[in-house]
């Protein structure tokens, strides 16, 4: 005792191998070149709220309606993360308790299906995610799960095909958005299929969620029953998720996520979603988030010039998927390669891909951490050079090597927010 809440001094006296751990990683996301398009450097406040002692405290219920006594505070930081999640996204209806992406799916799903229900949903293959009925997550065993892809040509969602799977399997859920896919989706058109067959609409803005925020991609909440998304991808809040939805499933919602699906909600991470999207309804957030399209478009661009298949033609987000097979890399030995260089990014199945996940054709690219980082279109034009000499060379380890300390003496010119107290 003694310390300041949440230093890491006090787990330096208590924990010398944990605190060893915990500086080790933040050197590493101070030295390395962030690319991996899930993940973001989240503000010292929200890392803040995370470390305090708001994770003290039992709070199961919702704000004014809890099973335990002493919530009034925590009542305060839920009131004001709904109040501002509704402010930035202009939704009906939110619950803020999730603690996951995953688990705000499975709360949209079961506040409304039973399970055997059908789902429709992205192929994981072809951009979707695990949480869309992929057959080895708990939406695959729950649900009779089918899926949809791109149309091999353009490499874009296919919205014929889609209604057309749509009329077969009649979905009593359609379930749009995906964790690789990088062009903007028509919410509109979906909302047009789901309403064919008479089926409820989810859209899973889980990456895109801050460009939904600042208006830089078109919001689905006009048009879907639930929106759900994780808090800590592009939105830059902490690693959790909500379900947004229209008010008349507000009930359903609330019920399945407690006592449903959770018990006691996370009230030190619901105080960091509060400051998140505090942050993110700051002008700024918004020239930020046209930050991260401008060098997620510089990348994507650069790449093409130097005759890389980037999947899907270019880019309307923060990433995008580039097919390597045509530069006789595999997914997994470019992601290897760069990792020896200080690029960190993630090996990515590409639009029927031939190898295996494990190996996978090609490589996913996202622009979050380093547009955080204050990186512009300079860095990203250094970035596409670095990536390219790796690729070309992708067993020379010297290489590899020499550009590492290029990037390292980069990093050093954008420093991230020091834990150290
Ligand atoms: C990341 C992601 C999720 C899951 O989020 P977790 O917090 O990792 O459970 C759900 N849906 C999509 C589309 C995602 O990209």
């Amino acid at each position: 005792m003694g310390h300041a809440v949440g230093t890491l001094k006090a787990i330096q006296s208590t924990d010398p191998e944990v605190f060893a751990a915990i500086r080790a990683e933040e050197k590493r996301q101070r030295d390395k070149l962030v690319l991996i398009a899930s993940e973001n450097y989240a503000s010292p406040a929200v890392l803040a709220a995370q470390g305090s002692l708001m994770t003290n405290k039992y709070a199961e219920g919702y704000s004014g309606r809890r099973y335990y006594g002493g919530c009034e505070h925590v009542d305060t930081v839920e009131d004001l993360a709904i109040g501002r999640a509704k402010q930035l996204f202009g939704c009906e209806h939110v619950n803020v308790q999730p603690h996951s992406g995953s688990t705000a799916n499975m709360a949209a799903y079961l506040s409304v299906l039973k399970p055997g229900d059908t789902i429709l949903g992205m192929a994981l293959s072809q951009g979707g995610h695990l949480t869309h009925g992929s057959k080895v997550n708990f939406s695959g065993k729950l649900f009779q799960s089918y899926s949809y892809g791109l149309n091999p040509e353009t490499e874009l969602i296919d919205y014929d095909a889609v209604q057309r799977a749509a009329e077969e399997c009649r979905p009593r859920m359609l379930v749009v958005g995906a964790s690789a896919y990088s062009r903007i989706i028509d919410f509109a058109r979906c909302k047009q299929i789901a309403d064919s067959v008479g089926a409820y609409l989810l859209v899973d803005i889980a990456h895109i969620s801050g460009l939904v925020a600042t208006g830089l991609h078109p919001s689905p909440v006009p048009y879907a029953d639930f929106v759900t998304t994780t808090t800590h991808k592009t939105l830059r809040g902490p690693r959790a998720g909500m379900v947004m939805c229209k008010e008349e499933h507000a009930k359903a919602v609330d019920k399945i996520v407690f006592p449903g699906l959770q018990g006691g909600p996370l009230m030190h991470v619901i105080a960091a979603k509060a400051i998140a999207f505090q942050e993110a309804l700051a002008p700024e957030f918004k020239v930020y988030q046209q930050n991260i399209l401008d060098n997620a478009k510089a990348l994507a661009n650069g790449f093409t010039e130097r005759g890389y298949h980037v999947v899907s033609g270019g880019t309307d987000t923060h990433l995008f998927l580039m097919n390597l097979t045509s530069k006789g890399v595999t997914g997994k030995d470019a992601e290897s390669a760069l990792e020896t260089a200080g690029i960190i990014l993630n090996k990515n199945a590409v639009p029927n891909d031939e190898r295996p996940p494990a190996i996978t054709s090609g490589v996913r690219i996202g622009t979050p951490v380093v547009t955080t980082r204050g990186m512009g279109l300079r860095e990203m034009s250094q970035i596409v050079a670095w990536i390219d000499e790796v690729l070309q060379q992708s067993d020379k380890r010297r290489v590899h090597r020499r550009i590492a300390k290029e990037v390292k003496a980069l990093c050093s010119r954008f420093p991230i927010f020091q834990t150290s107290q």
